[in-house]
């Protein structure tokens, strides 16, 4: 028989969908305690963080700055300019298994307490739903009650607020890849003199808009690949949030011939009303469960009424449950962890690499030219110097061989060559004697000194060439 409490699941569809398959939408209620403490001094340090980072500027530039465009990536006032690809390649694959340990160890860690999903909706747009609706159970009511005109204030004012948040979350997004002071400078000529970025803007912002003030769980539960890929990662060790069976069962209300004391759980069912994907987390780890850690303070809570032992629903693991010790580090965990510290040594050794003066020569058209009736020789190149940091150079060129220094002279259109962008050309010539030829080529090493640092920055083989006989 159907029952008529609404807290009490269909074991064979999801909490958010009806008989028909029609969402059901949540009224998730709120709830105090210690994680609800902690994850809100952790949900607004991390808005802080979100939301403000690229408008604080060091060095006159924003603290954080992606522009892809220009392979530009600038972090706390220093620009590493022409980022290669492996880069990006190297930190993207170290977070990745850095995330893969995360998840193996400590299970849905970031979808509960660092997602920007769960951080703006828990946080921020839910809040302001409370304040202009009331309570879940006002909510509720609201949205059953018939269109007055109160119902069409409130819901005004609501989407009003949240298309007010949408515009700066989608502004400081955007912010991160083209400087927030320049999208200011942009915002004020006008969409169509930058329509591009105009519509990007406002897709992000109807994005956020719908995601965060309506779709809300369903994302989580439908539409995050994320999500879908932890269970995976995941094995008995990881630390889930779970209901300690054990314990709580059975429940009040559920006593039989076979067991008929009660174990703690008094079926008052609030871990349900409190739970933003609708879930009972009373039957195991699933697919739904953000481990947002709401159950465990609702519980806590009656708990603490019942003078019983808090715990009942907490942060544990399946070894644990089955009563033996947790391994916080598994092999898979110990895999996870080194491939990403690898990956990050190498990103750290090829950052060090991408900072430095880089020289290649381009040898020109003609491979050399005799001159001065044959006694001597020249052979041009274009010289292509980059590199990704911020330093300017001064650079004179010399020949490194000692017996090769008043023999071979390095022709430059000025000296110093002065390097103040991340990449120069030039075009260079050596001046040399057939002598120093062996077979019709010598190769040298040329050193680029620097007159401001006062130091030797890079040194590059060119290979010099004449007539074989
Ligand atoms: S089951 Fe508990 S931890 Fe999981 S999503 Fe629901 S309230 Fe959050
Ligand atoms: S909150 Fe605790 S006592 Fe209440 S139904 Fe959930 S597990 Fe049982």
């Amino acid at each position: 028989m159907k029952s008529n409490n609404i807290f009490e699941l269909d074991p064979e569809r999801l909490a958010t969908t009806d008989e028909h398959g029609h969402r059901v939408y949540l009224y998730p209620e709120d709830v105090k305690g210690l994680w609800k403490s902690r994850r809100k001094v952790f949900y607004r340090f991390l808005i802080l963080i979100y939301l403000f980072l690229p408008w604080i500027y060091f060095n006159g530039k924003p603290a954080f700055m992606i522009d892809i465009i220009h392979r530009e990536f600038t972090f706390l006032g220093f620009t590493l300019h022409g980022v290669e690809p492996i880069l990006f390649f190297l930190i993207a694959a170290s977070g990745l298994a850095g995330i893969a340990f995360l998840v193996s160890s400590l299970g849905r860690v970031w979808c509960g307490w660092a997602c920007p999903q769960t951080v703006f909706i828990q946080e921020i747009f839910m809040r302001v739903e409370a304040l202009v609706e009331g309570k879940a159970k006002e909510r509720r009511e609201l949205d059953k009650a018939p269109w007055t005109m109160g119902k069409v204030l409130k819901r005004s004012i609501k989407w009003l607020l949240f298309i007010i948040i949408s515009l700066h979350i989608s502004h400081t997004f955007i912010g991160y890849f083209v400087g927030p002071r320049e999208l200011f400078f942009i915002t004020m000529n006008g969409p169509s003199e930058h329509l591009g970025l105009f519509v990007a803007t406002m897709t992000f912002t109807l994005i956020t808009l719908l995601d965060f003030g309506w779709f809300r769980e369903q994302f989580c539960i439908i539409a995050c690949p994320y999500g879908r890929i932890q269970s995976v990662l995941m094995d008995e060790n990881s630390l889930v949030v779970s209901y300690n069976a054990k314990r709580g069962e059975p429940r009040r209300g559920s006593t039989s011939a076979e067991r008929p004391d009660e174990g703690d759980c008094i079926n008052c069912y609030n871990c349900v009303k409190v739970c933003p994907t609708g879930i009972d987390i009373r039957r195991g780890t699933q697919l739904e469960c953000i481990a947002c850690t709401q159950c465990i303070d609702a519980c806590d809570d009656i708990m603490t009424k019942l003078k019983k032992p808090k715990g009942l629903i907490g942060y544990s693991s399946e070894t644990e449950l089955n009563g033996h010790k947790r391994k916080k580090i598994t092999k898979r965990s110990f895999l996870y962890i080194t491939t990403s510290v690898l990956f990050m040594l190498a990103f750290i050794y090829f950052l060090g690499a991408s900072t430095k003066l880089q020289l290649v020569f381009l040898r020109g058209k003609t491979p050399f030219q005799m001159i001065e009736s044959g006694q001597r020789i020249t052979n041009q190149f274009t010289l292509k110097m980059s590199h990704q940091g911020e330093q300017h150079f001064k650079i004179y060129f010399k020949v490194k061989e000692v017996e090769l220094k008043n023999l071979v002279q390095i022709i430059t259109p000025v000296q110093p060559v002065l390097i103040n962008t991340s990449e120069k050309k030039i075009v260079l010539f050596f001046k040399f004697s057939p002598e120093i030829l062996k077979n019709g080529t010598r190769k040298i090493s040329v050193e680029a000194f620097d007159e401001i640092s006062h130091q030797t920055v890079a040194t590059k083989e060119a290979v010099l060439v004449g007539p074989t006989h």
